[in-house]
Parts: structure tokens; C-alpha cells; sequence
């Protein structure tokens, strides 16, 4: 048997690989070949996905997995949205890492971490880089030097409510060093301003929230600012990290129109922004399709960008490299789609997840869980929930077809 899988008769787009009309084989979860008119004699399955778009799994590069406040299981929304690697945004700090380390690893998906400075992580809501003690720089090199293969960075929270300060990227740098890692800071509501922390971050450090319409000193008379421009030229990489607050198309123009665009896409998908106005990350990507980007360049930022920015498997099909595959319908069909100050844009196209796999395993469907109860919620976000849940009810109480459906398994004597 030649693969396990062939995907037949799609259009490949892996911007870090080959884009074209493209078979793709897997055999023991690797990709074993991205050809065209590979032989589906060789194959004990294959899939047609002729009309459709076939991606490497997307990266997720700013996410919430599992524990806290925040935290959400990602299989429930992998599934159905082509996201094969859920980085994890410092939910976990030095205290909380076993926890993590312990949900993360039943999980489905990749999980890989960005360990949060702060001992608690993200356990609270927020305030976490306030307290001096709780910045352990000792332990969180402890627990970095101790999960080498789970943490492939460090995280910091600049923001008012966060922080306060720098005193958080100052010594989250100091354990990014002792590590060999970058670091990914999280920009928001002064103090500490944006610009403050750009000037800190070193090449291949990330800035996440980069088009934050919150954050002082991003911008200086609507144009990026000095700060922003240098840490830009200088190889700082700047990632969407949509969220709750952190997304404003206004932002993301101004980032445009001086050649400035994101490098990465990521949703930072949490409890509080699942259900809108995140949701997740093919429609986040839609945002960047509605400010004008190339269908080509957004599949970039979710899927080799990422990739490479923390030397994580995957993010390409490559032969030989992980078989983490989605596909899509992308359809011509415009949506209004939302930032976080509820400016609406028209995404010029949809990407509808039909299939996703990890290791060359097909996701199977999960029903996501409803909110936690210290998640405040709309009342149009409790009907829409409300009526997710009957539609699931109606068709699993359904039979799934009549008497002619089955096949006859036990014929009567006659
Ligand atoms: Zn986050």
C-alpha cells in the first residue's frame, strides 16, 4: 500500500511549499507525496476534494488552551476550522505549567506553550505581572529548562490591568535569554505604551495585538509610529492577536498603507471571545481578506509564518513532514465580518473547514462545551447558543436513515 491517504483532485495552497493543482499522499501520518495525478490505486483511502482548497493545518500562533479564566478546549473548534497547532499564550506560568502540561497532552491537537512570566499565568482574569514576587524569574527558568519540548517561549502582558510596567518584558527577556526563546508581548491599554515595549523586543520577538486600536504608540498622527517602524525593520514580528480588545481595522489600514502588514494572523481565541467576536480563525483570516490582503499572503500568516517563528513541525506540506492538512471551500460570497469596536467590513470570500487532519488522522466532529459560568454573555450570544444546541439535538435524535439504508445482515430462512 502506497499511503493510508490520498487527497484527490484539490488545489494546494502551502505558501511555504508548492501551490497548484496537487494530489497530496500520506503514509504513517507524514506527508509521503504532494504530486499531481497520483495513482489512487495505491491507496486504502481516498478523499475527493476536487473544487476544493487543501492548506497545511493552520497555526494558531496566540490561543487559550484548557486552564484559568480563559482557557478552552481547542478540539471542539479544530475540528471544524482547519487549526492543527493551538499555540498556547502564556495561560500557564510556572506555578500552573504541571496543570497545563497534564490537559494539554490529551488533547487532540498541538499544544505547544508560550510560557507566561508570571507564576500564576493566567489562573485570574487578569493583574498577573503586578505582583513582584509572582515574577519568579528563577522557577519560570526552572520550568522552561525542565518542558524544553512543550515551551518554545515566553509570554509577558504589557497593559494596565496586566502590569502596570515593563518590570514583566524586562525579566521575561531574562528568562527568554537563559532559554535560547523568543518572547511574545502583549500590547494594551497604557501603561506600559506600545512603543515603551517595541523598543525592548530583539529580533524575532513578537509583538501580539500589533493592530490594537487600545494600545499608545502604535500610531503618531495616524501613521505607525517611530517605535513601530524600527522594531518592524529590525525583524520583530508582528502578529494580529485579535482577542477581545485587540483588533481595530483602523490599525491594521494604517499598518497597510506603510507596507507594514501583520506577519502573522493568530485569533487569541479564549473563553471570552469564542463566541464572538473572535469565533475563530478562518474568520479571522477573513478580516485580513477584508482589508484588502491576497488570499495567498493570509494562508501565509496562519500557517509557514507562524511555523517559523517558533521553530514548530508543520505549517507546510513537506514531504516527510508532519501530514497536518486542511481543507476548505472557499466560497465567493461576501460576509460582513467586525473588529473589536464593532466596525464592520465586507470579507470578500469565506473559507468554509470541510476536513481536518493531524498525523494524517481525520479530526472527528466534537460538540463545543457552553461558556463557563463567569463568562458574561449577550442575550443574542445566549440565543445563538441556545439555538446551536437544538439544531445538534434535532439531528442526533434523529435516525440517521430509514429501513431502505441498511443493508440486510441477517436474510430470514425461507
Ligand atoms: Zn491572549
Amino acid at each position: 500500500m502506497r499511503f493510508d491517504l490520498l487527497l484527490r483532485g484539490g488545489e494546494v495552497i502551502d505558501p511555504g511549499g508548492r501551490s497548484a493543482a496537487l494530489d497530496v499522499g500520506v503514509r504513517a501520518g507524514r506527508i509521503a507525496a504532494v504530486e499531481p495525478g497520483l495513482d489512487p490505486a495505491g491507496a486504502r483511502e481516498v478523499a475527493d476534494v476536487s473544487g476544493l482548497v487543501v492548506t497545511p493545518g493552520l497555526v494558531d500562533l496566540h490561543t487559550h488552551v484548557g486552564i484559568g479564566y480563559w482557557g478552552i478546549d481547542p478540539d471542539p473548534v479544530a475540528w471544524c476550522t482547519g487549526v492543527t497547532t493551538w499555540v498556547d499564550a502564556g495561560s500557564a506560568g510556572a506555578y500552573t505549567f504541571r496543570a497545563f502540561r497534564a490537559y494539554a497532552q490529551t488533547r487532540r491537537v498541538r499544544t505547544p506553550a508560550l510560557l507566561n512570566v508570571a507564576g500564576p499565568g493566567l489562573a485570574g482574569q487578569t493583574g498577573e505581572g503586578r505582583d513582584p514576587a509572582a515574577l519568579d524569574v528563577d522557577a519560570a527558568i526552572a520550568t522552561v529548562l525542565g518542558n524544553r519540548d512543550v515551551i518554545v517561549g515566553v509570554k509577558a502582558r504589557l497593559d494596565s490591568g496586566a502590569a502596570g510596567s515593563l518590570e514583566p518584558l524586562r525579566r521575561a527577556l531574562t528568562v527568554a535569554e537563559a532559554g535560547g526563546l523568543p518572547v511574545m508581548a502583549h500590547i494594551g491599554v497604557a501603561p506600559p505604551r506600545a512603543d515603551e515595549v517595541l523598543d525592548l523586543l530583539r529580533p524575532g520577538d513578537i509583538v501580539t495585538h500589533c493592530a490594537s486600536g487600545l494600545a499608545e504608540g502604535l500610531l503618531d498622527g495616524g501613521r505607525p509610529s517611530r517605535a513601530v517602524v524600527d522594531a518592524y525593520a529590525r525583524g520583530v514580528l508582528f502578529d494580529l492577536g485579535h482577542g477581545a480588545g485587540g483588533f481595530s481595522f483602523a490599525t491594521l489600514d494604517a499598518l497597510l498603507a506603510a507596507g507594514l502588514p501583520p506577519h502573522t494572523v493568530s485569533t487569541d481565541l479564549h473563553a471570552r471571545s469564542v463566541f464572538g467576536p473572535v469565533f475563530d480563525l478562518p474568520t479571522t483570516m477573513a478580516k485580513l481578506l477584508a482589508a484588502g490582503l491576497p488570499l495567498a499572503d493570509v494562508i501565509a500568516a496562519a500557517t509557514v509564518r507562524p511555523a517559523r517563528a517558533l521553530g514548530l513541525p508543520g505549517g507546510t506540506l513537506t514531504v516527510g513532514g508532519p501530514a497536518d492538512i486542511a481543507v476548505f471551500a472557499v466560497t465567493e460570497e461576501p460576509f460582513d465580518v467586525a473588529d473589536v469596536h464593532l466596525t464592520v467590513r465586507t470579507a470578500p470570500r469565506r473559507l468554509a473547514n470541510v476536513a481536518t487532519y493531524v498525523d494524517g488522522a481525520l479530526l472527528p466532529p466534537l460538540l463545543p462545551p457552553g461558556p463557563p459560568p463567569w463568562i458574561p454573555l449577550t442575550g443574542a450570544q445566549r440565543a445563538a447558543l441556545d439555538a446551536r444546541t437544538r439544531i445538534f439535538r434535532d439531528l442526533l435524535t434523529q435516525p440517521l436513515v430509514a429501513a431502505d439504508g441498511l443493508d440486510e445482515q441477517f436474510r430470514r430462512q425461507e
